[in-house]
């Protein structure tokens, strides 16, 4: 279901979460692809300045609305090194946008978060289908998984 140039774009997001850990935020990368397979936008977590909501799929959810046509936004694909917080997922519904492929789930990171003692988050990871039922989504692609987690875990030392 995930092709070799999908795993590329998943692969990018997982090295801009590595580019936010090593810029002092947290690791979360995410790649806004078009249908015909171009990546169109990409960011990663922006949260270190004090703004909690500078999650990259938030950012890319008002990217896709101010520079893609409404069939456009259907049409492509966010990928994402870990899955869309409801936050995300309600701005990805409400743009709407198209697939979402990510490389964790949120049952995952909290999971991770949890060995690592971390705190509850202020919102709970609740699935993307939970809050956005006709987005489809794919993932966790388990290949990612071990570094991920070690990413997140060198966040949680700091
Ligand atoms: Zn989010």
């Amino acid at each position: 279901m995930i092709s070799e140039a999908e795993l590329g774009h998943l692969r990018r997001c997982v090295d801009l979460a590595a580019e936010a850990l090593a810029d002092g935020d947290e690791p979360f990368g995410s790649v806004l692809v078009s249908a015909s397979g171009e990546r169109l936008a990409e960011d990663r977590n922006r949260v270190a300045g004090g703004d909690r909501t500078r999650h990259p799929e938030f950012e890319l959810a008002r990217w896709a609305a101010a520079n893609l046509t409404p069939e456009e936004r259907a049409a492509a694909t966010v990928f994402t090194s870990g899955e869309h917080c409801p936050m995300c997922a309600a701005a990805h519904a409400w743009v709407g946008l198209g697939r979402i492929v990510y490389a964790a789930s949120s049952a995952q990171l909290v999971a991770w978060l949890t060995e690592i003692g971390a705190g509850a988050p202020p919102v709970n990871p609740l699935p993307v289908q939970e809050i956005a039922p006709h987005v489809t989504v794919e993932g966790p692609v388990e290949r990612f998984a071990d570094e991920l987690r070690a990413l997140h875990h060198e966040c949680h030392k700091r």
